[in-house]
């Protein structure tokens, strides 16, 4: 089961994260409840939120997930046991800031934008087509597993 879900704007450390693990979470830091609800509701994705009122408005009712803790790594955990999200299966597959799935770039078109080093060092690279951020696997990639083993155990 993959979902799809858009979080509240307080929640914006958690819908990093669930984005690092390749999840597709909406998150805009400024928009009003009205408008979140809205976009959900029309979107089918599940809302994310520690808001109270905002759960009592009708078209949030039957779809959104509410969030216990305001430390986020304890919402980091309650997502991934709650929706069983595998946290290493899709990691850094997608934008972190632009939650677009990210695309395999030629690593000859990238040769101006990547440090020497990571050129030099690395085989496979990915892009954003939104922003055109760089991605690279490798030391990326091994910082964010040990970053979510830590926050994901005990
Ligand atoms: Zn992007």
């Amino acid at each position: 089961m993959v979902y799809r879900f858009i979080a509240d704007a307080m929640l914006g450390k958690l819908a990093k994260w669930l984005r690092i693990m390749g999840c597709d979470v909406e998150y805009f830091s400024s928009i009003s409840d009205r408008e979140l609800v809205e976009r959900a509701h029309s979107s089918g994705r599940i809302i994310l939120t520690r808001d109270t009122l905002l759960i009592r408005r009708r078209k949030a009712k039957n779809n959104h997930f509410f969030i216990h803790s305001d430390r986020y790594k304890e919402q980091v955990k309650q997502v991934v046991k709650h929706f069983s999200i595998d946290p290493y299966a899709k990691i850094l597959t997608r934008c972190i800031l632009c939650n677009e799935p990210l695309i395999n770039i030629d690593k000859e078109e990238i040769k101006d934008k990547a440090p020497i080093y990571v050129y030099e060092t690395q085989n496979t690279f990915e892009t954003c087509p939104s922003c055109g951020r760089l991605y690279w696997q490798a030391t990326h990639r091994d910082k964010m597993v040990r970053q979510l083993e830590a926050m994901l155990a005990g």
